[in-house]
């Protein structure tokens, strides 16, 4: 494939406009496209579209593929697997792949002690199996969750999710039992503290508000909380928030429950973000990037807790079988290279987008972790007004330079890249955002 980026057509190209013509006659409104990309192929971190534009990708479908665009190692797990048989329930009968990819997920999460897993086909279902698990394990209903944060649209997990008022608008009422408290926004913080000299006062909200005013502690299933905030805009927790989280929460028995569907699986530079706090959770639900784009979500928990009879929760489709191959191969490239590159170019981009933060009024901050990385976008630093026109502006200008980013939250932009991505890109990406950002605040002046 050519260098990425090459731009030789208007965008979107004629070929890509047909598509997208039929596409809104046809495919549901309610998904949220901000550009016109129709990819036709990928390869590493290029994206080729139909008309033969090749767009440096920054974003990964939405943070999902994780070794790069059809990596050779997965895509002949995939044909491999495919060539022998492509499913057969494992709620009701067994395959090796399955049990294998069981075994690693004991090996690669960060909960001691026997950790059993349960599979579905999507972050959603990762969460759901875990609120259902909670209140099943503990027999109590109630939980808590933060503000900002995104765990899923399906009625038990949307319950949780509270990033954008429109997820909720009209779907209600939402599944009772569930209080949010306020997540460690530093960049934010309205105890005006920064994340070095906090002690995660925010937690009082919970300790000395919910448990006090709302629900008792000893009817609390679960806290379910995002070591980074994905959807909510790149917010990093300081490790000093989820320590304290897990403080409040074992005296009560209440379970913790790291929702790492977005930040897990090598994207943070770890294998899991949780990793940086050295905080144990119970339970956690993975997905994304697990499987390299194949659909795959799953639950872990420690065992003792994974104690439900037979016909508790299950899913047809759930861990199938090449999705499982897809997933086997995907945690080998992690743990041979893409977790150690996932850091080591993380902090480059890092780097590197923090070089543009003098020659940009619009930058207000930059935060991540490995490849996950975000800049919030501000139209006065001391006021902190989000500037949410101008962020769709930029992630536009950067896509019509043929580089692929997403906006998080009301006012960030995050870049999520295949976990393949070189220095040598995060360069290019560089320059294109700094050029976006230029073409943007020039146009405001
Ligand atoms: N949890 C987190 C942290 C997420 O970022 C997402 C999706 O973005 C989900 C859950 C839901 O995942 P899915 O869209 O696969 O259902």
């Amino acid at each position: 494939m050519t260098r990425a980026p090459s731009i030789k057509t208007p965008l979107p190209g004629p070929r890509a406009k047909a598509v997208i013509d039929r596409d809104k006659a046809v495919v549901s409104p309610s998904y949220t496209r901000g550009y016109p990309l129709v990819i036709a192929r990928g390869e590493g971190s290029a994206v080729e579209d139909v008309d033969g534009n090749v767009f440096l990708d920054c974003a990964a479908g939405i943070a999902v593929n994780s070794t790069g665009h059809s990596h050779p190692d997965v895509v002949k797990a995939i044909t491999d697997q495919a060539q022998k048989f492509l499913h057969m329930s494992g709620t009701d009968f067994y395959y090796e792949p399955q049990v294998r990819l069981a075994e690693e997920m004991a090996a690669i999460t960060p909960i001691a002690g026997g950790v059993r897993t349960f599979f579905g086909n999507s972050g959603t279902e990762a969460v759901e199996a875990c609120l259902k698990l909670s209140r099943y394990a503990t027999g109590r209903s109630n939980l808590i969750a933060f503000l900002g944060g995104f765990h899923g649209r399906t009625m038990g997990s949307l319950a949780l999710t509270s990033s954008k008022a429109i997820q909720r608008r009209g779907f209600g009422p939402l599944m009772a039992g569930v209080y949010h408290a306020p997540y460690a926004d530093c960049y934010r913080c309205p105890l005006g503290l920064s994340s070095t000299d906090c002690a995660a006062e925010c937690l009082d909200f919970v300790e000395h508000q919910i448990f006090v005013h709302l629900v008792s502690p000893d009817e609390v299933a679960a806290v379910v909380v995002e070591p980074i905030q994905g959807e909510g805009g790149y917010v990093v927790a300081p490790e000093q928030f989820l320590q304290r989280l897990r403080e409040l929460t074992k005296p009560h028995g209440i379970l913790l429950v790291a929702d790492e569907v977005q930040s897990g699986m090598g994207r943070s530079g770890k294998m899991f973000a949780i990793e940086y706090s050295s905080v144990e959770p119970d339970m956690m639900a993975i997905a994304k990037g697990i499987a390299s784009g194949l659909p795959l979500g799953v639950a872990v928990a420690r065992g003792g807790l994974m104690a439900w009879p037979p016909g508790a929760h299950a899913s047809t489709f759930g861990g199938n079988p090449v999705s499982c191959a897809a997933a086997l191969a995907t945690i080998k490239l992690l743990k041979d290279t893409l977790v150690a590159n996932a850091a080591d170019v993380g902090a480059h981009l890092m780097n590197g987008l923090r070089s543009l933060i003098d020659k940009h009024p619009l930058i207000g901050d930059v935060r991540g972790r490995g490849l996950m990385v975000g800049v919030e976008l501000v139209r006065d630093r001391r006021t902190k007004e989000r500037a949410t026109m101008e962020r769709d502006a930029v992630v536009n200008a950067a896509f019509n330079r043929g580089l692929l980013i997403l906006g998080a939250g009301k006012n960030a932009v995050r870049f999520s890249p295949p976990l393949v991505l070189t220095r040598e890109e995060a360069d290019t990406a560089v320059r294109i955002f700094d050029e976006s950002l230029t073409e943007v605040e020039t146009a405001r002046r």
